[in-house]
């Protein structure tokens, strides 16, 4: 596995894969690496020649100073997972490298007022600015995103199609433990105790799912909040039933598209996220 650090490293070297003709695939990570992030680098290993990811905090896209200061960082730990799934090129930068260029801002209307746009100002013109430059930098043929970062999905297609870049986005499904937890880097500053509680995240969501037949959507949404309120150790920040293409919250499912419900909770002063299908 090769190590790039800077921005002239790592696109010298792709200037030689793409004289090959190779296909590129790019797994654009914060590091704290999971399961999770496991599973997206299995199948951008299994789906192109070449298979980069990157291991880079971004501060820009955290709204929340400490957010950012608490986010687990370790360096070493994430390249040796990274070695072991088959990763041709890491790259870790820093942010001075990342920003010699000074960031822009970028703006995705309604995609964005709703949800983890609206609650983390500036949040997507964040991951919008370090998400095109790795497009960019990295010439991927493929980039691959979780689910349970449902609306950056949404908004990184927004991104390709207003920046013109010719890319596939793969989405790919949520990883969960096997008590339900979507797993995530956070997960690991929750204490023994919340983190026994966390399972009742996807419990609820999945609850919810089986009563779909007998229940709208607007009683779905009551019943989530419901049962959210009846834990004491979760605050709800919000749970929204949205169109999956237009993001926007919805009573009636609109015709041809299909019904998600996301969530973000706080437990033991971690925020944590996770999603629903409903139809
Ligand atoms: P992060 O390092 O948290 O920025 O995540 C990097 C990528 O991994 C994003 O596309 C996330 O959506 C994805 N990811 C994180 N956790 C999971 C999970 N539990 N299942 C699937 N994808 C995930």
């Amino acid at each position: 596995m090769k190590i790039c650090r800077t921005i002239e490293e790592l696109t010298s070297t792709i200037e030689e894969i793409k004289q090959e003709n190779k296909t590129i695939g790019l797994v654009p990570t914060m590091g704290a690496l999971h399961e999770g992030h496991k599973s997206l680098f299995r199948k951008a290993r299994e789906e192109n020649d070449v298979f980069i990811s990157s291991v880079f905090v971004n501060p820009i896209q955290f709204n929340n100073k400490e957010d950012f200061e608490k986010y687990p960082r370790d360096e070493q730990k994430d390249l040796n997972i990274l070695e072991e799934c088959g990763c041709d090129i890491a790259f870790v930068p820093t942010a001075d490298e990342i920003y010699k260029q000074e960031p822009k801002e970028f703006h995705f209307g309604a995609l964005e007022q709703v949800m983890e746009g609206k609650q983390r100002p500036g949040h997507f013109s964040g991951v919008a600015n370090i998400v095109s430059r790795l497009f960019l930098w990295t010439k991927a043929d493929r980039g691959y995103f979780g689910e349970k970062d449902y609306q950056q999905i949404a908004i990184i297609k927004e991104m390709i199609r207003q920046e013109n870049i010719n890319i596939e986005i793969v989405s790919c499904p949520i990883y969960r433990d096997e008590d339900g937890l979507a797993t995530s880097s956070r997960n690991q500053r929750l204490s023994p105790e919340a983190r026994k509680i966390a399972p009742k995240i996807h419990q609820i969501l999945e609850k919810s799912y089986l009563q779909r037949n007998s229940l709208s959507l607007s009683q779905i949404k009551r019943f989530v909040e419901d049962e959210f309120e009846k834990i004491k150790d979760f605050e709800l920040e919000y749970f929204l039933i949205v169109d999956d293409t237009t993001l926007q919250p919805i009573h009636t499912k609109n015709p041809g598209h299909g019904v998600v419900g996301c969530v973000a909770v706080w437990l033991d002063g971690v925020r944590l996220i996770d999603i629903q299908r409903y139809y």
